[in-house]
C-alpha cells in the first residue's frame, strides 16, 4: 500500500521513454502529469493530446517554474539534462533525471550542489539496480555468499531498435553507445559491488551499417574497469542482434550468472555455481523496474529514504563512462578520481 502523498509531475522532454515507460508508471502510482515541455510546440501539443496531458509548452522557463508541480522528469536528449535540471532545481522542484546525468563531471557536480542547496531530491533514472534479479545478485555479494568478488562480466550488446536510430548515432546530443549503455552497466556494477570504478581501459569502434566514415560516436565498446581489486569487463553495442544479455559475478567461494537481466523488463534467470555444481536461484518480487524507480523517488521526496539511484551514484556512473570513452579515444588506461 502506498505510504507517500501523490506527486504532481511535469515532463521536460517529450520522449519515447516518457511515453513508453515513465508516464504509465506515474499513472499506475496515482500521480498526475501536469504538463509536457518540448522545444517544438507542435510536438509538445501532439504529445499532450496522445497521452492525455492537459498542458503543453515550448517555454522552458515556464516549464521549470510550473505552479503546483512537485517533481520534474527530464528525458530530453543528453546534452540538455544539466541546464534543464539546474532550471528546475532553482525553481524548487524535485528532479528525476534521465541518464547520463550530464555530459561532464563538472556539470554533474554543479547539479548535485544545486539540489543540495535547494533541499530537493535529484535522482537518476538508472533502472537496473532496482531490478529483482540485480538485487538478488547484490544480496549474494554483500552477504558474502560468493566470497570476495574477483571479477564481473556484463554483456549488454543489443541491436538498436529502428525507432531509436536518431540522435543516439550522432555526436550532437551526447549520443553513442558509451553514454547510452555503458553508463547503465557501471551503475549496475556499482550497486552490486558496493563501490565505484577507479580505472578504465577500452576499445570502442563503429560497426553499424549506419556508420559514416567521417566520425560520429562509437556504437560498440569493450571495456575493463577496476572496482577495488575486482575487475569488471563490459561488452556494449547497438550492433548485436543475436546475443542474450548477461551478468556474471565471480567470487572466491562461488559465482552467479544472470541471463536476460540487462533489460527494461523484470526478466531473467540466475544460476549459482559452487564447487562445480550449478543451481538455479529463485527470484521473487519481479516488479516493473520503472515502478520501483518511481517508488524510490516518491519515498525520497517524502523524506522516507533514498531513491534507487542517487545523483551521486549517477555521477559516479557518468565519471566511469567518460573514463571508458577517454580510454578508448586515447588508447591508454584512465584513472578515475572520486567525484562526489
Ligand atoms: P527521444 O528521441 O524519444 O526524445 C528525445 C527528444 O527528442 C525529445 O525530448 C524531443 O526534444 C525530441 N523529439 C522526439 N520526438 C520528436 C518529434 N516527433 N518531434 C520533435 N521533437 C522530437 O528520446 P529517448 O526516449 O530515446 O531518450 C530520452 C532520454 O532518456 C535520453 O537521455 C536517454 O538516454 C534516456 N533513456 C533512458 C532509458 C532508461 O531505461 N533509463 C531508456 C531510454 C532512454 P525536445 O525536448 O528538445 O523537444
Amino acid at each position: 500500500m502506498r505510504t507517500t502523498p501523490p506527486l504532481r509531475w511535469g515532463l521536460i522532454g517529450a520522449s519515447d521513454i516518457a511515453a513508453t515507460r515513465i508516464v504509465p508508471a506515474i499513472l499506475r502510482g496515482s500521480d498526475t502529469v501536469e504538463f509536457v515541455y518540448s522545444s517544438t510546440l507542435a510536438w509538445a501539443e501532439q504529445y499532450a493530446a496522445i497521452h492525455g496531458i492537459s498542458n503543453a509548452t515550448a517555454d522552458l522557463a515556464r516549464a521549470c517554474e510550473w505552479p503546483g508541480v512537485d517533481a520534474v522528469y527530464i528525458s530530453s536528449t543528453n546534452e540538455k539534462h544539466a541546464y534543464q535540471t539546474l532550471g528546475s532545481v532553482a525553481a524548487g522542484k524535485h528532479v528525476l533525471c534521465e541518464k547520463p546525468l550530464a555530459l561532464t563531471v563538472a556539470d554533474g557536480q554543479d547539479m548535485l550542489r544545486a539540489a543540495e542547496k535547494q533541499g530537493v531530491v535529484l535522482a537518476v533514472n538508472h533502472h537496473l539496480p532496482g531490478a529483482a534479479t540485480h538485487r538478488a545478485i547484490q544480496h549474494l555479494v554483500s552477504s558474502g555468499n560468493l566470497g570476495r568478488p574477483l571479477a564481473m562480466r556484463i554483456g549488454h550488446a543489443v541491436m538498436i531498435p529502428e525507432r531509436l536510430k536518431g540522435w543516439r548515432l550522432t555526436d550532437l546530443a551526447g549520443g553513442g553507445v558509451i553514454l547510452d549503455i555503458t553508463v547503465h552497466d557501471i551503475s549496475a556494477a556499482q550497486a552490486i559491488l558496493g563501490n565505484t570504478a577507479t580505472e578504465a581501459s577500452a576499445i570502442a569502434v563503429r560497426q553499424g551499417a549506419w556508420s559514416l566514415p567521417d566520425g560520429g560516436p562509437s556504437d560498440a565498446v569493450m571495456a575493463t574497469l577496476r572496482f577495488g581489486d575486482a575487475m569488471v569487463q563490459l561488452h556494449d553495442a547497438f550492433t548485436v542482434a543475436h546475443c542474450r544479455s548477461s551478468i556474471e559475478v565471480i567470487g572466491t567461494e562461488g559465482s552467479v550468472r544472470g541471463v536476460d537481466v540487462m533489460t527494461q523488463d523484470p526478466f531473467g534467470t540466475l544460476w549459482r555455481t559452487v564447487d562445480g555444481r550449478t543451481e538455479q536461484i529463485a527470484v521473487s518480487n519481479r516488479r516493473d523496474l520503472y515502478d520501483i524507480a518511481l517508488d524510490g523517488f516518491r519515498s525520497a521526496t517524502a523524506g522516507l529514504g533514498q531513491p534507487t539511484v542517487t545523483a551521486a551514484e549517477g555521477l559516479s556512473a557518468l565519471a566511469g563512462a567518460l573514463a571508458v570513452a577517454r580510454a578508448a579515444s586515447t588508447r591508454r588506461n584512465v584513472r578515475i578520481a572520486s567525484v562526489s
